[in-house]
């Protein structure tokens, strides 16, 4: 299984986090082959959001966008160092679906209103916060959720471009956030301003990045976008049922098909697998 990086690079008062995460984003849109739109969306979204686990130093997330967009809610979760999402209507159709499908904007799917919501696991806790969609677009989304709810000075740039032949597949995936340590002073703002306008992020490549940003670098951490679903907790989870209701989803079939709505896992189950 193919795994991608998140490096952490500190530059005096600035902590920066440097993604290429293509291959994560491909297994999981290869999972769903949605719409170009959709795929646009969900990979932004896993661009963008997935650093959360390393900033907030959680092994467990759940991104959640609900909106009044055609796209209804897109989910992400992160279970240590595995990642999966779905999007829950990915049945939009744009007229760019052909051709020019990189330039569809974002809000056609997302919407103009909703909101973000990620719960994170930190030492067997749960915290949840949320804020309203800033402009639809993901990568500022992620920013005023930075700058909002954790009052934390942030900048982010994702890079994201599907294949013009095949929508399905990400040509290029790499995202950067910059946020100011509490002890940061004035120039270390003026050095993230400076160095977005400088770098056309989107120009260079992942090593000629880190070479500008000349920092030291503090770790490399892995991430891979593969599903954690298995039989076995899909037999626990019916097994919550009554004996009766497990009766009743056996009525008519013999067997019964679970897909798994994050990977498109099928599994068949039959009733002895559940009566106990
Ligand atoms: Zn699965």
């Amino acid at each position: 299984m193919k795994q991608n990086f998140t490096k952490i690079i500190l530059k005096n008062n600035v902590l920066i986090y440097l993604s290429d995460l293509k291959d994560v984003v491909n297994q999981i849109l290869n999972y769903h082959k949605y719409l170009p739109l959709p795929n646009l969306i969900l990979g932004n979204a896993i661009l963008a959001f997935s650093p959360l686990k390393f900033i907030y130093k959680s092994n467990k997330l759940m991104i959640r966008y609900k909106t009044n967009g055609a796209m209804k809610s897109l989910i992400l979760e992160i279970n240590e160092n595995k990642i999966r999402g779905l999007v829950s209507n990915p049945n939009i159709e744009t007229e760019y679906d052909q051709k020019n499908f990189n330039s569809i904007p974002l809000i056609l799917g997302i919407g103009d209103d909703g909101i973000v919501e990620i719960s994170r696991e930190i030492k067997g806790n749960f915290f949840t916060s949320e804020v309203k969609i800033a402009k639809a677009d993901i990568v500022t989304d992620l920013v005023y959720f930075l700058n909002k709810s954790d009052q934390i000075y942030s900048a982010a740039i994702n890079d994201f471009e599907l294949n013009e032949k095949d929508s399905t597949m990400a040509n290029k995936a790499k995202n950067i956030i910059f946020q100011l340590l509490p002890n940061h002073s004035e120039e270390d703002k003026i050095w993230i301003e400076n160095f977005i306008k400088d770098n056309n992020f989107k120009n260079y490549s992942i090593n000629e990045i880190i070479e500008k940003i000349d920092g030291e670098i503090i770790s490399t951490e892995f991430l891979e976008g593969i599903c954690w679903c298995n039989k076995d907790k899909i037999i626990n989870a019916i097994n919550l049922l009554k004996n009766s209701e497990i009766e009743d989803l056996f009525s008519k079939d013999k067997q019964i098909e679970v897909v798994c709505e994050f990977c498109m896992t099928k599994r068949l189950f039959e009733k002895k697998d559940f009566l106990k």
